[in-house]
């Protein structure tokens, strides 16, 4: 029986990794840029303190990869809030349920759904991210999956970001039109997640850690995985990210895989960022999963500035959002003073950042593949 991805997580503890950390030699890092096929060894020595001097040829190698694998695409997404109402209490977020809004929460019914998905498709979106909090209670898989239903009459790629669910409850969105699952697991090491998630069904560490295989095993067609930088050191987080994907790669295989970075910025006012990653630090992580992980997709949001975007395309991003709104009603009713989970930086419109795109030489893509291809 092949070993479980807790296990295999298991076997790279921070001890040992830290380990590998101190061993590291710039002719280790040298020799992890050109190998073909890159071990777990590999990885640590590109996210080490030793692989800095060797960004500039990490870059050029990542470039070529991305290139290769998916010539000068970048795809084009948008998030849309269903829900800002949250029944757990990640002590790092807008939405929890603790949080002191000042702002209504809601939940959109049909109607607002579909005011949405109107304004985004208006934009030329053909690929949307539908989000909730967690709070099945207030918006149930059935809520998600009339959702799904509604969005796909409007674009042809439809995802979820919302919370893990029962491979029987992917499966009912996928049978309403749900393509994607993107599930960050915030954190892999233990403590800390148990520190930030303290109370709810978020607790159960290992059922968030398997979600994205029950959603593969449902139907998913793509999952994308992610840690929230900045709650724990990134080369710790890095390494467990990079192991989590090939695991992904090797159980998951008929389902595609892609990688998001999202970093912590902006928090609630009692909530200081533990560790926090830095721009060079980021750039040093999307280009050492590059070169480890060379097939898969990898995501930036607007959470990033516009400045950072700009270089990001360039080194192996594959997907971004743009012109985004982070609160239910957010595209339909821009006037609507709904609690937003966080504040943007890249404010640029759709268009400003397909010109961008275009001048940067790459092609903007809104849609990546046709429906016959599901069938
Ligand atoms: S991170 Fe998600 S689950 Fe946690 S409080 Fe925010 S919306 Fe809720």
């Amino acid at each position: 029986m092949s070993a479980s991805l807790s296990n295999k997580l298991s076997a790279w503890p921070e001890s040992r990794i830290r380990d590998v950390y101190a061993g590291v030699t710039q002719e280790a890092v040298e020799a992890a840029i050109t190998r073909e096929r890159r071990t777990v060894s590999d990885l640590i020595a590109l996210l080490s303190p030793q692989a800095v001097p060797l960004l500039e040829t990490m870059a050029r190698e990542a470039q070529r990869l991305t290139r290769r694998q998916f010539g000068r695409t970048i795809c084009l997404y948008a998030p849309l809030y269903l829900s800002n109402v949250c029944a757990a209490n990640c002590i790092y977020c807008g939405f929890a349920a603790s949080a002191p809004v000042e702002q209504p929460r809601t939940t959109l019914s049909r109607e607002e759904i579909e005011r949405e998905c109107e304004a985004l498709a208006a934009m030329g979106y053909k690929s949307i991210l539908l989000l909730t909090g967690d709070a099945p209670t207030v918006a149930p898989p059935e809520y998600i999956a009339e959702a799904c239903a509604i969005a796909r009459r409007w674009f042809p790629s439809v995802a979820v970001e919302v919370y893990a669910m029962d491979e029987t409850e992917y499966a009912l969105l996928c049978d309403h039109g749900l393509e994607g699952v993107t599930l960050y697991m915030e954190t892999y090491d233990h403590d800390t997640y148990a520190a930030m998630h303290r109370h709810g069904r978020k607790r159960d560490y290992l059922y968030r850690l398997n979600a994205l295989e029950r959603a593969a095993a449902a139907g998913g067609r793509r999952v994308s995985i992610g840690s929230l930088l900045g709650l724990y050191d990134w080369r710790m987080e890095a390494v467990w990210l990079g192991l989590h994907g090939r695991h992904l790669q090797q159980h998951a295989w008929k389902t595609a895989l892609s990688i998001s970075f999202p970093r912590l910025r902006h928090t609630p006012p009692h909530f200081e960022i533990p560790c926090p990653v830095s721009d060079a630090a980021l750039v040093q992580m999307m280009l050492a999963m590059r070169l480890f992980l060379p097939e898969v997709g990898m995501n930036l949001s607007t959470r990033e500035p516009a400045a950072l975007r700009d270089r990001l395309v360039r080194l192996g991003v594959t997907a971004i959002s743009a012109g985004s709104s982070t609160r239910p009603g957010g595209y339909g009713a821009p006037e609507c003073n709904t609690t937003a989970q966080f504040e943007i930086e890249d404010t640029r419109t759709p268009e400003q950042v397909v010109a961008m795109i275009r001048a940067s030489g790459y092609d903007p893509v809104w849609k990546d593949f046709d429906d016959a291809f599901l069938e």
